[in-house]
């Protein structure tokens, strides 16, 4: 494929500026980003990240813009919102090229990653003509008593590097029809799909006469989501990434009694009942543990399999992995890419050590590739091990391809084991009985935001709420009412009367 050519589509160069308030870039005056792809290790380009200077221009910039876009009727946001989709329908080849290569995900995964942006564009567009508060009876007499939702300002988005680009687009379209501007800063791995999306919005945005700020962009690291999480004119920061990551944000929003929207890491499970239709079972499996090189939030990462299908099962996913082809993500023929950097493989073998020490067995071996097509060092293979729930390697996310699998006899048991983990995010279940998918979903059932039947655990659709509970963070992005985290409630009392009745009868006579 031609990459300096998807570049220049995208409007990316050799060094970009990584500040801009919408169509404007500004000068980020920090350091420099290389961005190299995990796929053939190339150097791809270089992005200035912002100083504390630049990142402040954007946020004032966000702040002033904020008082003349929240004017606009949100159906008019909604409008721009609309052309954003189709902005994004063109650009969908070489945005989902870009995300390939630089994240390292499938080529198909990575047109499936602009296709959410699509889709969540076109489900806010629907949106911008809803955002409805309820109507309540008031006690008193000639009185209305109605809700309704404003925005909220600006809204900082942390995204992380394994949906590059989707976050940013769940969090940022909803909350601009709700009539609030954003400012992203993306994850410092995969800044140039970042540059590239800045790109596409600012040219609708310009052409719309959207004022300069609606949409901003700070590139940088670890310190400029500091500056975000602890800056008092940000009211809501939504934040998308590691556990870890998420309980240094949440705790400095919440210190300034901010708002916090928490998108974290998961441990999903699969439940494979002694009912389940096991080729259903496999391939939600396998696509599950092994998709995005197990580096999605809802990737597979144990399964509970009743003990009298177990062995049956097990053979099945060894014969299964024999079939999986590592290799180049941009290959339609391969299942499996690289990680996306090294330390993400140093992660990987760090996790399989520990395994082998807690007395894990191997059902298929691990391993870094080497050699021809692998030069990035990120290659690693897909692997089984045998291990107990509750070791301490298994209760953590490893964000790569490692399967656990367990045996279980009672239901019951596999449920408790499924919900043992600091994660809450998905869990499915494989059976064709009722009594047991019901038991599953019910408040003694799994204890997770996903919670699924004869489907895996990754893949949700953005109609639906997405997001986990416990170390997940709580957080809710996409369909739904999810929209309700972007905007402030407002209660409004209105007399229609001559008279000044109060509320409970108290009488007040002057
Ligand atoms: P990460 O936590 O290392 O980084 C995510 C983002 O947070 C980056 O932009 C990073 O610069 C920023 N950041 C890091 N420390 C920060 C701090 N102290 N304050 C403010 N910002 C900070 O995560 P990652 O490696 O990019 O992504 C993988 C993780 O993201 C996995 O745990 C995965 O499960 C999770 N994830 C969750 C969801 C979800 O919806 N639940 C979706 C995608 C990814």
């Amino acid at each position: 494929m031609k990459m300096d050519k998807v570049l220049g589509k995208l409007g990316i160069e050799k060094v970009n500026e990584g500040a801009a308030t919408g169509a404007e870039w500004l000068k980020a005056k920090g350091e420099k980003i290389e961005s190299f792809s995990p796929v053939d290790g190339k150097k791809i380009a270089a992005v200035t990240t912002v100083t504390r200077e630049t990142y402040d221009a954007v946020i004032d910039k966000a702040q002033q813009a904020f008082a003349e876009w929240r004017m606009w009727p949100a159906p008019k946001r909604g409008e721009v919102v609309r052309q954003v989709g189709e902005a994004l329908r063109k650009y969908k080849e070489p945005l989902g090229k870009l995300v390939s290569y630089e994240m390292g995900k499938s080529l198909q995964e990575g047109y499936g990653e602009v296709q959410e942006m699509i889709d969540i564009c076109d489900y806010a567009v629907g949106l911008s003509r809803q955002l409805y508060g309820l109507t309540m009876h008031s006690e008193r007499p000639l009185h209305r008593m109605y809700e309704q939702w404003h925005p909220l300002g600006v809204v900082g988005v942390i995204s992380a590097f394994n949906f590059p680009v989707a976050v940013w687009s769940w969090n940022s379209m909803i909350a601009f029809v709700c009539g609030n501007t954003c400012v992203w800063k993306p994850s410092e791995k995969t800044p140039l799909s970042a540059i590239a999306c800045q790109n596409i919005i600012a040219t609708v945005f310009k052409a719309n006469n959207v004022p300069e700020g609606v949409c901003g962009l700070v590139v940088g690291g670890r310190d400029t989501g500091e500056w975000m999480s602890s800056d008092t004119r940000v009211p809501l920061v939504s934040a998308t990434g590691s556990t870890r990551m998420g309980k240094a944000v949440g705790a400095t929003v919440a210190a300034r009694l901010g708002r916090s929207l928490l998108e974290l890491g998961g441990n999903n499970a699969i439940i494979v009942s002694e009912h389940a239709d096991l080729n259903i079972a496999l391939r939600a499996a396998i696509f599950g543990a092994v998709g995005t090189a197990g580096q999605r939030c809802t990737t597979t990462r144990r399964l509970m399999i009743h003990s009298s299908v177990y062995d049956a099962f097990k053979k099945k996913l060894v014969a299964a992995y024999k079939q999986l082809v590592i290799g180049d993500p941009l290959d339609e023929n391969t299942h499996v890419g690289p990680l996306i950097d090294k330390d993400a493989v140093a992660a990987y073998t760090n996790a399989i050590a520990q395994v082998k020490k807690a007395g894990g067995k191997a059902v298929v071996a691990g391993g870094v590739l080497e050699g021809e097509g692998y030069e990035s060092g990120c290659y690693v293979k897909p692997c089984i091990f045998e291990v107990q729930n509750d070791w301490e390697v298994v209760q953590h996310e490893t964000f790569a391809p490692i399967l656990y699998i367990m045996k279980f006899d009672v239901l019951q048991d596999a449920i408790a084991m499924q919900n043992n983990v600091p994660q809450g995010l998905s869990s499915s279940i494989m059976t064709l009985n009722m009594r047991e998918s019901e038991l599953f979903l019910s408040h003694a059932g799994s204890d997770c935001g996903i919670a699924n039947v004869n489907i895996g655990t990754s893949g949700a659709e953005i109609g639906g709420a997405f997001g986990g509970e416990k170390e997940t963070g709580g957080g809710r992005e996409s369909g739904s009412d999810s929209w309700k985290a972007y905007m402030r409630r407002q209660t409004n009392t209105i007399n229609w009367s001559d008279q000044l009745p109060l509320a409970q009868g108290i009488k007040f006579s002057v």
